[in-house]
């Protein structure tokens, strides 16, 4: 059998109108919110990579939600469209049906500033997954690199990882407040970068981590997400400097320096 064998599998793409149960604040820059609604039922997410599309309300505070056209977006005429941004499904409990997602307070933007004013009874909109990585489940170690819009996804793949897995997580944050705690069946070495006042699009923690890793024996899986351009320098560092198969990275940008909104 083929070792480190990816899969691709794709969804049909479910648009839907979910709504806050609660919120929680875990960390300063961090809110936790937990959706449900007859909609969410028979929502799928196989992989901690997936995202999902959010529709936040427009300037109004009106959500103008699209419909799917032969498999596109479109957005009725005469109204300002919802804001999308993708987030990760941190959790989806199928038998309470509840969806977690952890939203970043960055201060700025339609997204983070609905989070950080979330409560129950508030509805948006959500689409996807519309297709799934799934990692090969054979790799020695599974080294995680990212920033804070990292951290769900992270979390979850450690939630998942069997007892028997290695993980190597390499984690910024805005400061040491910023930490939280992350379970798993894995063995996981864990190690928090603090900016503490760096700006998060120039900070280089984790690229400086990242040339300092000693060597693993055996095969490594390489799964980074951070601000674009980060993304794709730690990508090309990966595959230049050390020759790391590209089969064996997966770099995301995961929110973009000059605001532009990541197509994912
Ligand atoms: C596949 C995928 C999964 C993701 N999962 C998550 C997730 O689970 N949780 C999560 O919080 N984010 C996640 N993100 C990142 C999130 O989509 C972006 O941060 C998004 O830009 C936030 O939208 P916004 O409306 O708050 O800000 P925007 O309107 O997009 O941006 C406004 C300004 O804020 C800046 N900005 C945007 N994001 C950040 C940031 N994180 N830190 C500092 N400045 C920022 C931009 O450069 C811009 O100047 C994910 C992104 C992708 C592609």
């Amino acid at each position: 059998m083929t070792r480190h064998a990816h899969q691709m599998q794709r969804h049909t793409v479910i648009l839907r109108e979910i709504e806050v149960l609660r919120v929680e604040r875990l960390t300063p820059h961090m809110q936790r919110v937990v959706f449900g609604g007859d909609a969410l039922r028979g929502f799928l997410s196989v992989s901690p990579d997936d995202h999902v599309k959010l529709f936040f309300p427009n300037r109004e505070g009106r959500l103008v939600l699209p419909s799917l056209e032969q498999g596109r977006l479109e957005f009725p005429e005469g109204a300002e469209p919802s804001p999308m941004r993708d987030y990760t499904p941190r959790r989806y409990d199928d038998e309470l049906n509840e969806l977690t997602v952890d939203f970043v307070l960055h201060g700025d933007g339609p997204a983070s500033a609905w989070a950080e004013q979330a409560a129950p009874g508030q509805r948006i909109g959500a689409g996807g997954p519309r297709g799934s990585f799934i990692v090969a489940e054979d790799f020695d170690h599974y080294v995680m690199i990212g920033d804070e819009t990292a951290l769900p996804a992270i979390g979850r793949w450690l939630d998942e990882l069997p007892y028997g897995a290695h993980a190597v997580v390499l984690a910024e944050i805005p400061g040491s407040a910023d930490r939280q705690p992350l379970s798993s069946r894995a063995e996981v070495d864990l190690s928090w970068f603090e900016r503490d006042g760096i700006d998060p699009a120039g900070s280089q923690l984790l690229e400086n981590a990242l040339e300092r890793l000693p060597e693993l024996p055996g095969d490594s899986f390489w799964w980074i997400a951070a601000e674009s351009g980060r993304a794709r320098r730690m990508r090309q560092y990966l595959n230049e400097a050390l020759g790391v198969p590209k089969e064996w990275v997966r770099a995301t940008g995961y929110w973009k320096a000059d605001g532009t909104v990541e197509e994912a």
